[in-house]
């Protein structure tokens, strides 16, 4: 039976209990983190817990212990669940508390649960992605990774009702980053991305990127594509934790490129790769 992290205890799935009054519940008043596990070892930890510490101060809400201590409490969940190939999610919400809109009194501590999730061992490719634009109707706060996701639930299920797999955001025609992904252009040999700002999350896979392309000498243009930019650019692809660096072959229907993986992207998922922990047998 898995484990869980319950505050500071790890605890059986049947005795996990949350209270109807938590403010995750009732308002999504929370932040939270999935940090992918590459053969028994979390990628790029110290980036995922500190962006959630930032995301927490940014919602006024203090942890009841630190990033060290939550480090080595993750390393422990996962070694307990002897999680290889799979990720691990930790949320904090702002307490269990009556329920009124500002915050509760001192005396009540933050919520904070940890699952673990396993993958395949023989990873499962994903196809190249088609996506769907769709209105970015979020609020001005996009860098706080949030546990309020109700406009990128409803964007995620307009795709996917359009048999698309991720939905590409735009605010007034100028992309912004997907529902649970952020987007790269290839137009003429340079990436085009949005810039860190708080229209987009600033993603652990994109700052890899960043850095992928930094030490292969590929040009890389922070700018905001507009929706008409992206239909004719040579190459398109997306990033997250879970899928890592994912290829996008259509957009709107349209084909990207030749609507297979051009030579940008395989360069950069070859980089992107490098880095991970440890490969899997058939990475
Ligand atoms: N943007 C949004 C809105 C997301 O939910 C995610 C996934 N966490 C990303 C971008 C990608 O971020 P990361 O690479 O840190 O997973």
């Amino acid at each position: 039976m898995s484990m869980y992290l319950m505050n500071d205890r790890f605890v059986k799935n049947d005795e996990v209990s949350i209270s109807i009054e938590d403010r995750g519940y009732y308002f999504g008043d929370g932040v939270y983190e999935v940090i992918r596990v590459y053969g028994g070892i979390m990628f790029t930890a110290e980036e995922h817990i500190g962006r959630m510490y930032e995301s927490a101060e940014k919602i006024r809400m203090t942890l009841p212990y630190g990033p060290e201590e939550m480090l080595s409490k993750l390393t422990r969940l996962i070694e307990e669940n002897a999680i290889r190939e799979g990720h691990v999610y930790v949320q904090a919400t702002r307490g269990s508390a009556p329920r009124v809109h500002q915050f509760p009194g001192e005396d009540i501590t933050p919520v904070i649960t940890a699952y673990t999730k396993s993958y395949p061992e023989v990873p499962v490719v994903p196809e190249p992605a088609k996506l769907k634009s769709v209105d970015d109707v979020r609020w001005l706060r996009c860098d706080i990774k949030s546990l309020n996701l109700l406009a990128n639930v409803m964007a995620k299920q307009e795709a996917h009702e359009a048999g698309c797999l991720e939905a590409l955001l735009h605010r007034d025609g100028t992309v912004t980053e997907g529902s649970s992904s952020n987007m790269f252009g290839v137009k003429d040999g340079v990436i085009y991305t949005h810039p860190v700002s708080n229209f987009i999350l600033n993603g652990i896979t994109r700052r890899v990127i960043m850095q992928c392309c930094e030490e292969i000498g590929q040009p890389v243009a922070e700018e905001p594509m507009s929706l008409e930019d992206v239909y004719s650019m040579d190459e398109f692809f997306m990033s997250s934790t879970t899928n890592g660096i994912l290829p996008v072959s259509e957009i709107d229907g349209q084909k990207v490129g030749e609507g297979t993986p051009g030579p940008v992207t395989k360069r950069l998922m070859a980089a992107f790769e490098a880095k991970l922990p440890e490969p899997a047998p058939t990475r």
